[in-house]
């Protein structure tokens, strides 16, 4: 057996693996697979098809179905170009209560927890399993957990319920919104910038079809949200990176963006998608090709991860609100793993330690006082399961 690390201290430890999505978990994922090994807990490890990733699934207390996944993303966002004032990568704690690093609240923190809580987890004699699930690649688009459902499904092992540890403040999330993102590659025919006549602009292009992206999505403002739940108030629809051109007398050969779709859970965005590509391809692409047959758009979709929809009154919904000792839900605008859980057929909840607000910024942080909220939860859950 090793010596207990305090969550604090296992938090240092996950801190410690930079795992920015661009690179392997490996580390990170061998290191907790050593940790369980330890205390006599067997886990699988589910690659992506390079090999360089992984998703851990361990279970803790008796096999079989009714269990609770406790489900955490081991990868982090990029630190690149920010203003940290300390390492990223090495937890931090400064007399103002916090503890700073990268991944502390979005989402180490959870793991942690849960890591830290193991001896007790299987100390308790529990009647339903606790499950471990560590993804990779949720901050790409949510990729990794798709191995991790299917691995669930191959094993034929039904939870009772999934707890996504993303930041809510350990308060309880049941619902999200989807996101859709695309990148959109305009190939236009250059020319000397005199003669628009003679060529295509991929930049004058990008710009109308980003147009008709504005358009669409001030008509889903518009729309509202009839729940009354989300901030915003809306589904979103926005071009978030572009590129294109050469020089400024030149028509623009290339032009790339990106935009996303962001989506009430009662929404149905593929409408919001269909319009737009209709609007490229039917409309403006015909357009084009006429004055240059070598003209083209293509439209990839680069990542959808469904939206959690609420079940208000389920028994996945009441028993997280009695672990958190919270009697209201509440719905978030940012995506999380939960969706792909939810639509395997495992309900799934969102709840952990940490604020959304310190999410992605330079000097992300935990407020340490999360950290013994996070651990009581755990002890109701085994309080729960033992029961
Ligand atoms: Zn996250």
């Amino acid at each position: 057996m090793t010596s207990r690390l305090s969550s604090t201290d296992m938090l240092a430890k996950l801190v410690s693996f930079d795992t920015t999505s661009r690179y392997s978990n490996l580390e990170l994922i061998g290191f907790v697979q050593d940790y369980l090994n330890a205390h006599g807990i067997a886990s699988d490890l589910v690659h992506d098809e390079t090999g360089k990733k992984a998703n851990l699934w361990a279970t803790i207390g008796p096999a079989g179905d009714g269990g609770v996944v406790l489900s955490g993303h081991t990868d982090v966002v990029p630190v690149d170009g920010q203003p940290w004032d300390t390492d990223p990568f090495v937890l931090t704690e400064k007399d103002d209560g916090r503890l700073y690093g990268r991944g502390t609240c979005d989402m180490k923190a959870f793991s942690a927890v849960a890591l830290h809580m193991l001896p007790e987890f299987i100390a308790a004699p529990l009647k339903a399993p606790i499950h471990l699930a560590l993804s990779y690649d949720e901050e790409v688009g949510c990729i990794g957990v798709h191995g991790l459902v299917d691995h669930i499904r191959k094993i034929g092992v039904k939870p009772r319920l999934a707890i996504i540890g993303e930041p809510t403040m350990m308060r309880v999330v049941d619902a999200h919104k989807s996101i859709r993102s695309y990148s959109v590659a305009i190939t236009g025919h250059e020319a000397h910038s005199s003669n628009v006549h003679k060529g295509v602009s991929a930049v004058m292009v990008a710009a109308e079809l980003i147009g008709k992206i504005a358009e669409i999505g001030e008509r889903l403002r518009l729309t509202g949200d009839d729940t009354a739940r989300f901030d915003p108030p809306f589904s979103t629809m926005i071009a978030n990176t572009i590129g294109g051109g050469t020089a400024q007398n030149i028509l623009a050969r290339d032009c790339r963006f990106t935009f996303e779709i962001r989506g009430l859970p009662q929404n149905d965005l593929d409408k919001a998608y269909e319009e737009f590509r209709a609007f490229a391809l039917e409309s403006v692409l015909p357009r084009i090709k006429a004055a240059a047959p070598t003209a083209d758009i293509q439209i990839r979709r680069r990542a959808y991860s469904p939206p959690l929809k609420a079940a208000p009154g389920s028994d996945a919904e009441s028993f997280v609100m009695a672990l958190a000792e919270r009697n209201a839900a509440e719905a978030v605008s940012y995506g999380t793993e939960a969706g792909i859980f939810q639509e395997a057929g495992i309900p799934a909840i969102v709840c952990g330690p940490g604020d959304i607000a310190q999410a992605h910024q330079p000097n992300e942080f935990l407020d340490k006082a999360q950290i013994p909220l996070c651990e009581a939860f755990m002890r109701r859950l085994i309080a729960r399961l033992t029961a």
